[in-house]
């Protein structure tokens, strides 16, 4: 077969919309967070179904604010999977708090409820679900731990923007939830993320850090009618979403529900080309669920390394979800982690590839992927 040409792992949708909308933020003379942020961030809020929503500068921040909202520091300990990117742990390490790193189930990729409980101490503070390729970790099980044992829920919905877990949407649950428009996700401002929440004390927490820990209003202080008095409440960060980004956000957020249809479709596709070769496995879904389809991820039981390097040479990008943050040179040598911790996050890290899956990407595309895919499981096995 002649290499197509490259096809991407990740590629944002953007038309004329956002351009005409970032244009006119360009024009309009207002470029950091202003009224373009607040219309995104209601209808965000809108679109969840929560009363608060706060547009930062990314999804870290969003993860950090919500755990100092919560109060969390030195002394706590929260839960969470190995299986996730950096930004999880990193924020509940920079708070003070330590990490605990839980296993998660063997076909989902979600964090272990079962795990969780055995990773409980009198420390434990809060846990953070992370929804693994947008599949919702199991809220259930997860709210009554957390029930029984007086624990925060903080959510990583990083890949879940548009999932709903038992017909709610992931954020509408009664936890913090954290959100991230990063340039590969399902939808994307550049660089983004939204916190959202129904408690007003977080909101008001989280609203007033994003911006020096300033009053709520400050950043309308060079606006006609602005006021130039302003107090310090906090010693807080400069986390704040800007107009540009908004700009982006809220034609994205309108197209959301297209984007992941066309997504499904295509998982739909990848599966029907795959699903009768040896040596393919799919993560299970269920009927209880939205999936937002922000990766799709399969494992193989050739050599997954060769895999990427043989589709890297036919013009094909891919990926990785994730490498386990335990297994990190940092968090090993911090907490002493070793390999054998966390056997399902090491089981399923060793054999999966994360493939293209983007509105852009063509049917043509997804079936020169598989072609090439089963090319290479055959030469191989
Ligand atoms: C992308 C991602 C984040 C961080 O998002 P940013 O907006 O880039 O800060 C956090 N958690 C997970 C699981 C992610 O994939």
């Amino acid at each position: 077969m002649k290499p197509h040409d490259f096809i991407p792992f990740a590629l944002p949708t953007i038309e004329d919309e956002e351009i005409d909308e970032v244009v006119d933020t360009l024009k309009s003379g207002w470029l950091s967070i202003g009224p373009k942020t607040a219309l995104f961030e209601t209808q965000f809020a809108e679109y969840i179904g929560v009363p608060y929503a706060v547009g930062l500068n990314s999804c870290t921040a969003a993860l950090h604010l919500a755990l100092l909202a919560h109060d969390i520091g030195p002394g706590d300990e929260v839960i969470l999977p190995s299986f996730t990117f950096a930004a999880t742990a990193n924020m509940v390490e920079v708070t003070g708090a330590r990490p605990v790193f839980a296993d998660i189930d063997r076909s989902t990729y979600v964090i272990s409820p079962e795990d969780i409980e055995k990773k409980l101490t009198p420390k434990t503070k809060a846990v953070i679900p992370v929804h693994f390729a947008g599949y919702p970790s199991d809220l259930s099980a997860i709210t009554k731990i957390a029930k029984k044992n007086h624990l925060v829920i903080i959510e990583d919905a990083a890949h879940a923007v548009g999932s709903e877990y038992k017909g709610i949407k992931v954020g509408d649950s009664g936890n913090t939830a954290c959100f991230s428009f990063y340039a590969t996700k399902n939808m994307s401002t550049g660089e983004g993320g939204m916190l959202t929440t129904s408690n007003k004390n977080i909101y008001e927490f989280v609203i007033k850090n994003r911006l020096h820990g300033i009053s709520k209003d400050a950043w309308r202080r060079y606006q006609k009618g602005g006021s130039w008095k302003y107090e310090v409440l906090y010693a807080g960060w400069k986390y704040n979403m800007t107009d540009l980004d908004a700009a982006l956000g809220i034609h994205q957020l309108k197209k959301l529900d297209l984007f992941i249809q066309r997504r499904a479709d295509i998982v739909h596709r990848y599966i029907t080309n795959l699903k009768n070769i040896t040596g393919i496995y799919f993560p299970k879904t269920n009927n209880q669920i939205r999936h937002a389809h922000h990766l799709f991820t399969i494992e193989v039981s050739i050599n997954r390394d060769h895999l990427i390097d043989s589709l890297a040479k036919m013009n094909i990008g891919t990926s990785v979800h994730f490498i386990p943050l335990h297994l990190m040179p940092y968090y090993r040598e911090r907490y002493g982690y070793k390999n054998g911790d966390l056997p399902v996050t090491e089981a399923v890290f060793s054999r999966i590839i994360s493939l293209p899956l983007y509105p852009r990407l063509s049917d043509k595309d997804v079936d020169y992927i598989c072609e090439n895919i089963i090319t290479i499981i055959n030469r191989e096995t």
